[in-house]
Formats: structure tokens, C-alpha cells, sequence
């Protein structure tokens, strides 16, 4: 194990019955690190998340936050902890500052003002019932208690799922925070666009399985796009094939539209050695592209 790891799995496995739901899952992630666990549906994430905590037991293998293991530890390990639950389960009947209070009790305390705060940034309402309220504000209570006292580990599931998009810019701006105070977050998400946005590292699960853990920054420049140019004159196909990672080209007169799979500096850089470029249009690559991306890389 890595001594700096905060959270560390060693061939995490769980099966339901014939389901393979977690298969030999290694994991090391470190202080200050935002980590995004990525994955379709049904992949795998929660039943990590709920094994990683103690929730669930493993089939196999084990796991450790802050050098302690879960299972043996687990009443210690959650005072460190901030979790979010995919689904959190709240009473319909309590207000959210009610639900905080419920929280804060099983904590031992909480700071108020620093809920004030939370509940500012997030706009959330803690004063309706939370029966009453839209899936998006249960989830800004969700998020309160996750944040609230300040933890060591921020571990969520599906944070930003009912959160319009501004609210979605305020919580990744307070997970940059809580990680920039030498902090942890495991952000599990079904969401290409959210992680990049937020995280510093990636990895994605399919059929249980890690397919793979790399920087955002470098799965980026790997992901596959799609991509428009535009030039003042007309363009040859035979050009823009003989580019390394550049597939499917169509031309159309003065425009290239092309698939590409490689890092944007070196084909930016061969395009305008040959032509005049006069705009450019690109569109991020979706999750099932990278997914691809990676099984034919795999493949080859
Ligand atoms: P989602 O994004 O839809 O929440 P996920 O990546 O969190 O998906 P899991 O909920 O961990 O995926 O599910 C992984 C697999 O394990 C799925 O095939 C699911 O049907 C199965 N599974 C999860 N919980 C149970 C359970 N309690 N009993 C049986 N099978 C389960």
C-alpha cells in the first residue's frame, strides 16, 4: 500500500449471487487529490462506494481511509468522513434544518454558521419539509451534511444529480475548496462533463471492473473528438488522412469535419502548416467514446 493513500482498496470484490458487481478493485487516493469514479449505470460505483464504507461486506479483499481498515475501524473512520449517499434517507415529515439537527446529533455538533454558509452557497431551503421538497433541494440537504463538518474524506454519490447548473458550479467550487485544504473527494459520477470539470484524476468502471485511472488532463487529450475546421480555401481528404489519429474525414469544399483521436497541439499545428484556418468547432467526446476509445486501444 501506498503510505500517503488516504483511500486505498486492495482487490475489492463483491458479488450478489451470480452478479459481479465489484471485481478486484485497487484504488490509492491521496490527500488533496479529487477523484472522479466514473462509470454507465449499473457499473459498479455504488456497490464500491457502500463496500469501501463498511455498508456492505466484500465478497473479497479490503479497504482503508486514512490508514485504517474499514471494516475494523468503522466507528472511528466516520468521524473523518462526509458522505452522500445515492440515496439518502431522510423523514418526510422533519424540516431540512430539523435533518441537520438529526445530522449534526449523530456527529456530536455542528458549527451553525458554518451550515448558514453551506446553505447560502447551495441556495438550499431548510425550512420546508423536506416531504415537501423537490428532489434537487433534498439533495442541497444531502450535500449540507456531507460538507457540514468539514471532513477529511468527502465521499459522494451522484452529487450533483437534480442540481440546475448553477448550483452544480457552486458545489464543484466547494469540492475545490474542501481539496484544496489538503482534503480528499471521491466523486462518483455518471457524468463525463462534471468530472472534468472538477476532478484531478479519473477512473472508470465498467462490469465491476477498472478499466482505467488517469488524469483528467490526459484522458482528455486522449478522448476521441469530433471536429469541424473551417478554411479560406478548399482542402484535400488525402491531407488530413495522412495525420496521425485523424479518422473518418469528410471535406466539404472549404470544411473538414473529422473524428480525431490524439492530442489537439500536434493536429492544430500540422492543419495550419498546410492551410489557413479560419475557425474551428469541437465537440468533447461522450463517455461511450472514450469508453470505446479505450476498448480498441485494448484491443490492438
Ligand atoms: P447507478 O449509476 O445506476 O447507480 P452503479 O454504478 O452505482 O449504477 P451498482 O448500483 O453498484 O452500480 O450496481 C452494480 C451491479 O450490482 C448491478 O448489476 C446491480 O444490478 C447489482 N446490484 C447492486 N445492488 C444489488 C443488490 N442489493 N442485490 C443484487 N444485485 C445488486
Amino acid at each position: 500500500m501506498n503510505d500517503h493513500s488516504v483511500i486505498h482498496t486492495e482487490k475489492l470484490t463483491k458479488h450478489y449471487g451470480k452478479v459481479k458487481a465489484v471485481v478486484d478493485l485497487n484504488l490509492d487516493i491521496q490527500a488533496g487529490e479529487i477523484f472522479g469514479f466514473l462509470g454507465p449505470n449499473g457499473a459498479g460505483k455504488t456497490t464500491t462506494i457502500r463496500t469501501i464504507l463498511d455498508e456492505i461486506r466484500p465478497t473479497s479483499g479490503q479497504a482503508s481511509i486514512l490508514g485504517m481498515d474499514t471494516h475494523e475501524k468503522a466507528v472511528e473512520i466516520r468521524r473523518y468522513i462526509g458522505y452522500l449517499p445515492g440515496d439518502l434517507a431522510m423523514y418526510p415529515n422533519l424540516t431540512g434544518k430539523d435533518t441537520i439537527t438529526y445530522f449534526a446529533n449523530l456527529r456530536g455538533g455542528v458549527d451553525w454558521s458554518f451550515v448558514d454558509l453551506l446553505a447560502n452557497r447551495l441556495d438550499a431551503d431548510l425550512t420546508g419539509k423536506i416531504g415537501d421538497l423537490s428532489s434537487g433541494n433534498r439533495q442541497k440537504v444531502g450535500l449540507i451534511q456531507a460538507f457540514m463538518n468539514k471532513p477529511k474524506v468527502l465521499i459522494m454519490d451522484e452529487p450533483s444529480s437534480g442540481l440546475d447548473p448553477l448550483i452544480q458550479r457552486e458545489l464543484q467550487g466547494m469540492m475545490r475548496e474542501v481539496a484544496g485544504e489538503g482534503n480528499t473527494v471521491f466523486l462518483s459520477s455518471h457524468s463525463l462533463s462534471e468530472v472534468q470539470r472538477v476532478a484531478d484524476r479519473v477512473g472508470i468502471i465498467r462490469h465491476g471492473k477498472l478499466v482505467v485511472v488517469e488524469k483528467v488532463s490526459e484522458l482528455r487529450s486522449k478522448a476521441m473528438r469530433r471536429i469541424e475546421l473551417d478554411f479560406d480555401t478548399p482542402v484535400e481528404a488525402a491531407f488530413f488522412k495522412s495525420i496521425p489519429g485523424v479518422l473518418d474525414i469528410s471535406i466539404n469544399n472549404h470544411q473538414a469535419i473529422l473524428s480525431y483521436d490524439g492530442k489537439m497541439e500536434i493536429l492544430l499545428r500540422a492543419v495550419m502548416d498546410q492551410y489557413d484556418l479560419l475557425d474551428i468547432h469541437t465537440q468533447e467526446a461522450d463517455l461511450e467514446e472514450i469508453f470505446l476509445t479505450y476498448y480498441r486501444d485494448k484491443e490492438a
